[in-house]
């Protein structure tokens, strides 16, 4: 009776709601699986594509596992951790997005029957972790090192896994003539992270392999005035120079006031306006330089006048162009023509602006410091451009990481399937339940073969049948064995040069561990409700035919009537 009487204790707001136990943690599981089906599809180079429109009506296609994450807009709180992994491998090291949702599911997927029979989560992750320690540890040994190559060889090396990259994108067709001209790129800005010095310009029109390299930098033609049309358009080892001023006939201020006491006087306050311009422009042609670039207007005046003396301008460059010129040329820009001395100019071997498709572009290549890149690319529909940035991203991305960590292992599901078999086989010498949780770790990461045959529409049992047992050879010689993506078998993949950074698989493996455990810890979800005003007052309103009570809240005003 005592124990009845007991006040009921209140914890959280009224109208809180918490979903605890097993029950939430399996519709956690589902949740991310439902999540790694969307993107299923997408993997490997026969998957398919996404095609997202959003409310504004922007149409995005993609095959990026995390463009795709991060356009679907996910709400539910548990399956966000999955769209954070697709983000956080992007940034890392650009490829493998989809691999690793995939992962991350099918580790909950295989855990979701264990949970249900009532094994604690920490079991499961203390198994999990384990495993993944384990497992990269066997890709370190795995993989193979292209270190101490030739430059020529390395180059060679280095196209092969970009074309593993873009083999499963749009322009996978192309893919030889992207990854070589992805390789040069790269090459091209040594090392640093500086990214931004690879520049992209998306020029519809044309077919894919109208796309080029400049070895330097390129931009669409700037506006121009009357006179551009009689400046030259190509130069052998111009100087150039980079200016970060108009160039442009100002105008009095408004409110200036001149007093004059002879109307001949006045004569001299325009000339002297045209004076200071034309100083400006004079220096600039002092200065010896062939090319002028502004990041501000180049008026109609300054125009004509470089074009009377042969000399091209350009002006309203875009700053990142600008600055890419500047460190491509080795000059620097100019926030005065005052003291344009010689080394303040940059050169180049070869200036020109010509045509590429229904745009002009102004193109310096043969760079002295030959620290940009920009790549041209051209193809059809917008959004068909707008994808092949994205894959060349990636691709960029895993030449610039297999630069620094110069090793690499076999593709198309190889790595995967010796991860499982070395994991099966360690397990065996584990006492007690663990064995059963790193059994199903393995087996999760037969996924990525298993996938990459669906998406090419093979028998995956049978193929998966075929690797096993090639894996489970004893001499270890199965184990650069995959998917043959084009007869629909195993094949080697390292001998057919699907390679993948060793990086890209440890970071997948690695962030789809965190993240599977990371919701396995996860036993209880509060939301809390939506905060309710509280400051209500009455108000009588006569409403005809009769009295009606509104209530009010002083706050936000929302109202309601009783
Ligand atoms: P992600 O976003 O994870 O990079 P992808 O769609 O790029 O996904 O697919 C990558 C997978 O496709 C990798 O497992 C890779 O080994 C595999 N793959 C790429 N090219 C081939 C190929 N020619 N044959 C077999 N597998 C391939
Ligand atoms: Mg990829």
């Amino acid at each position: 009776m005592a124990a009845m009487m007991q006040p009921q204790i209140i914890l959280l707001k009224e109208g809180t709601d918490t979903s605890q136990g097993k029950a939430q943690l399996v519709s956690n599981i589902n949740a991310c699986t439902a999540v790694a089906d969307v993107v299923r599809s997408t993997l490997g180079p026969r998957g398919m594509d996404k095609l997202i429109h959003d409310d504004k009506g922007t149409v995005t296609i993609s095959n990026d596992g995390a463009t795709i994450m991060k356009l679907l807009d996910i709400v539910h709180p548990a399956a966000k951790i999955l769209v954070d992994i697709a983000k956080s491998q992007d940034s890392e090291v650009g490829d493998g997005t989809t691999t690793v949702v995939l992962l991350a599911a099918e580790f909950l997927r295989e855990a979701k029957p264990f949970i249900e029979d009532g094994v604690h989560p920490q079991n499961l992750i203390r198994s999990f972790r384990n495993a993944s320690y384990k497992a990269i540890q066997k890709i370190k040994e795995l993989a193979k090192s292209i270190e101490g190559q030739s430059l020529e060889e390395k180059k060679r090396l280095l196209s092969k896994c970009a074309a593993t990259t873009l083999s499963s994108k749009l322009i996978g067709g192309e893919k030889e003539f992207f990854a070589s001209m992805v390789v040069d790129a790269v090459g091209a800005i040594g090392d640093g992270d500086r990214l931004n010095m690879i520049g992209i310009k998306k020029v519809p029109g044309g077919t894919m392999r109208d796309s080029f390299l400049v070895n330097g930098v390129a931009f669409k033609k700037t506006f121009s005035y009357a006179g551009f049309e009689q400046q030259p358009k190509k130069f052998l080892n111009p100087k150039i120079l980079l200016l970060n001023i108009e160039l442009e006939l100002k105008s009095e201020k408004e409110n200036a006031e001149i007093r004059l006491s002879d109307p001949s006087q006045y004569q001299s306050i325009v000339d002297a306006e045209w004076n200071i311009i034309y100083e400006k422009l004079d220096k600039c042609v002092q200065s010896g330089a062939k090319v002028v670039l502004s990041r501000l207007a180049i008026g109609d005046l300054a125009t004509q006048y470089f074009a009377d003396r042969d000399i091209f301008c350009a002006g309203r460059v875009a700053e990142e162009d600008l600055l890419r010129v500047a460190a491509a040329t080795g000059g620097t820009v100019q926030t005065s023509v005052n003291n344009v001395v010689d080394e303040v100019l940059g050169t180049c071997e070869h200036f020109e602006e010509r045509q590429v498709g229904n745009e002009r572009f102004n193109i310096f290549s043969g760079c002295p410091s030959g620290r940009t890149a920009t790549i041209v690319l051209r193809g059809g529909a917008d959004q068909f451009i707008e994808e092949a940035e994205r894959s060349l991203h990636d691709a960029i991305m895993i030449v610039r990481r297999a630069t620094k960590n110069s090793t690499v292992v076999a593709g198309g599901g190889a790595i995967d399937m010796e991860i499982s078999k070395y994991l099966r086989q360690e397990s065996r010498a584990i006492a007690g339940k663990s064995q059963f949780f790193i059994n199903s770790y393995a087996k999760a990461l037969e996924v990525i073969p298993r996938q990459l045959c669906d998406n090419a529409g093979f028998d995956a049992t049978d193929v998966l049948n075929k690797l096993r047992q090639k894996h489970a050879l004893p001499t270890g010689e199965g184990a650069p064995y995959g998917v043959d993506i084009n007869t629909g078998g195993i094949a080697d993949s390292f001998a057919n040069f699907v390679w993948e950074p060793a990086v890209v698989k440890i970071n997948a493996i690695n962030a789809a561990t965190e993240a599977a455990c990371l919701i396995l810890s996860v036993d209880e979800t509060v939301k809390n409700p939506k905060v309710v005003c509280k400051q209500i007052f009455l108000l009588k309103v006569f409403f005809m035919p009769n009295l009606v009570n509104i209530l009010m809240c002083q706050d936000c005003g929302l109202m309601g009537t009783c």
